[in-house]
């Protein structure tokens, strides 16, 4: 739980996936859906301009009764983006994600975008730390025993 997202985003594959601010929801679901994810980053050439996600898709263009391929997606976005440093712990994530109520966090360093953690990379990591003392505790009972 004491380890940093640095570590977490150094085991993920693939890098970011993001949109340019100028294409529309539609193109923007299409990529979510290409890479078989849950957010978009919206990127202003090198400058992050906001975050979409499919709880956006639900909230402001289905419920909004917009048309996907007519509304831009920097009409839908989130444009406040919270984001963390590197240096944030799992224990840290799991806490901000229960507090902003959110799934998607940037990562930021020195001003340049290097990754993104979500509440499922948090989830996996902890699952397999978990495997992981149970089956050191295993070990240490069993080799205990036959000692
Ligand atoms: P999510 O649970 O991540 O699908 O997002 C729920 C809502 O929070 C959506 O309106 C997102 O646009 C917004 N959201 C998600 N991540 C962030 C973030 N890091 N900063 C600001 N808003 C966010």
């Amino acid at each position: 739980m004491n380890t940093s997202i640095s570590t977490l985003l150094e085991h993920k594959a693939g890098g970011i996936k993001s949109v340019p601010s100028s294409v529309s929801v539609s193109e923007a679901v299409q990529e979510m859906n290409r890479h078989k994810i849950g957010c978009m980053l919206v990127m202003d050439g090198e400058k992050l301009a906001g975050i979409f996600t499919e709880r956006d898709v639900l909230t402001r263009v289905v419920a909004a009764d917009l048309d996907p391929k007519g509304t831009p997606v920097n009409r839908v976005m989130t444009a406040n983006v919270l984001t963390v440093g590197p240096e944030k712990t799992v224990q840290e994530m799991m806490e901000l994600f229960t507090e902003k109520r959110c799934r998607h966090m940037p990562v930021m360093k020195d001003g340049k975008l290097v990754g993104l953690i979500s509440i499922g990379d948090v989830s996996r990591w902890v699952a397999s730390a978990h495997r992981a003392e149970a089956e050191s505790l295993r070990q240490y009972i069993g080799g205990g025993l036959s000692a």
